[in-house]
């Protein structure tokens, strides 16, 4: 059963944050993570993000995403509203950092992310959020404003005895590299992207 394994504080370029480790066990070398702003009050209605990993784009500033762009602006704004960042183990859309590269290389061949995954016998999007409500459960938290552009993501808590209030939206603009990237999300993953 998953468990908090520890917890401590974590000051940022954001402000501080207290972050908490889930696991099974406490040999888990890539726990999940929670990353909870000061001020959140588990009490009342939470802002939550549910974020995968993405070491290119969080760690190494890749164009070819928004992942890094998107984990910043959450960090801001849980910082100014209060909430919790839920950080997921679920590298490139949960098929891991080598099939990840194995997609890219296919990509620089003309390939759109979809079609990448497919020809490596991958799933398009492998991610699931219910680790994710199991976490919130752990918290004890009931309700939440949720902030994302996927709708799997508000899918993950119809009938999960959390109550989602509001979708907050978090839009990120595009760059010279990931714009069929982005347009890709909206219209082939259904994503709520206004500005693509
Ligand atoms: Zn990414």
């Amino acid at each position: 059963m998953m468990t908090i394994q520890a917890k401590s504080n974590i000051p940022t370029d954001f402000g501080v944050f207290t972050m908490y480790a889930f696991s099974e066990n406490e040999s888990d070398w890539n726990p999940h993570l929670a990353l909870v702003a000061q001020n959140t009050d588990f009490s009342k209605t939470v802002n939550v993000r549910f974020h995968s990993e993405c070491i290119t784009g969080e760690i190494f500033h890749s164009k070819k995403c928004e992942c890094g762009q998107q984990l910043d602006a959450a960090m801001k704004f849980m910082t100014e509203n209060g909430g919790v960042i839920i950080y997921l183990r679920q590298e490139g859309r949960n098929i891991g950092i080598i099939n990840k590269l194995k997609a890219y290389a296919l990509q620089e061949k003309g390939f759109d992310t979809v079609e990448a995954n497919l020809m490596l016998g991958l799933p398009a999007d492998g991610r699931n959020f219910d680790v994710a409500v199991e976490i919130l459960k752990i918290l004890q938290i009931q309700r939440i404003n949720l902030l994302t552009n996927n709708p799997d993501k508000l899918k993950s808590l119809e009938n999960s005895g959390v109550i989602l209030e509001r979708r907050l939206p978090l839009e990120i603009d595009s760059n010279e590299v990931n714009e069929s990237y982005l347009v890709k999300k909206k219209d082939y993953f259904g994503h709520l992207l206004e500005r693509v």
